[in-house]
């Protein structure tokens, strides 16, 4: 069966960055399962993948348009470190979840730390970034009502929700 609207998809991937480096890999993992056509995937990979069987690798190279958006300046703020209210020390590197005026959660990283003031990236770790896909695909079905009303894929053993 071939990976089209509506089926389920197992794939093996690997994610590498514009210099080779490892991003992200299914290595020593389950493949990844997933709804296609539901937008779980980034559109670059998920059109990309469209068409194809078990058995099929796949090798993609993904614009930031077409993956996680270019970076944004304007998601770099100065906060205060009051902000961090019951962490012991703010450092770079560790992140947060944050809540826009929007009321939508983000993940931020801070970015650096100078006296009281802390700079957070609300930034997309991977924005900006053109991204190489490796992908073998393991297994395609259709997918259940269910799974297609809920919008995502059902590994079998879930509870209710
Ligand atoms: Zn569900």
């Amino acid at each position: 069966m071939q990976i089209s609207q509506n089926t389920v998809a197992s794939i093996d991937y690997n994610l590498k960055d514009a210099d080779g480096q490892v991003l992200d890999t299914s290595e020593g993992r389950e493949p990844l399962t997933y709804l296609h056509g539901a937008g779980n995937l980034i559109p670059g990979l998920e059109s990309a993948l469209e068409g194809n069987e078990p058995g099929d690798t796949v090798s993609v190279t993904v614009d930031p348009s077409e993956g996680y958006g270019e970076r944004d300046e304007n998601l770099i703020q100065q906060v205060p470190k009051q902000a961090f209210e019951g962490v012991d020390q703010v450092e770079s590197g560790m992140r947060f979840q944050a809540t826009d005026e929007q009321g939508e959660r983000r993940i931020v990283t801070v970015t650096g730390v100078e006296g009281d003031e802390v700079t957070v990236d609300a930034n997309h770790p991977l924005a900006g970034q053109s991204l190489n896909f490796e992908v073998s695909v393991v297994d395609v079905r259709e997918a259940s009502q269910e799974e297609i009303e809920h919008g995502h894929a059902h590994s079998g053993d879930e509870e209710d929700h």
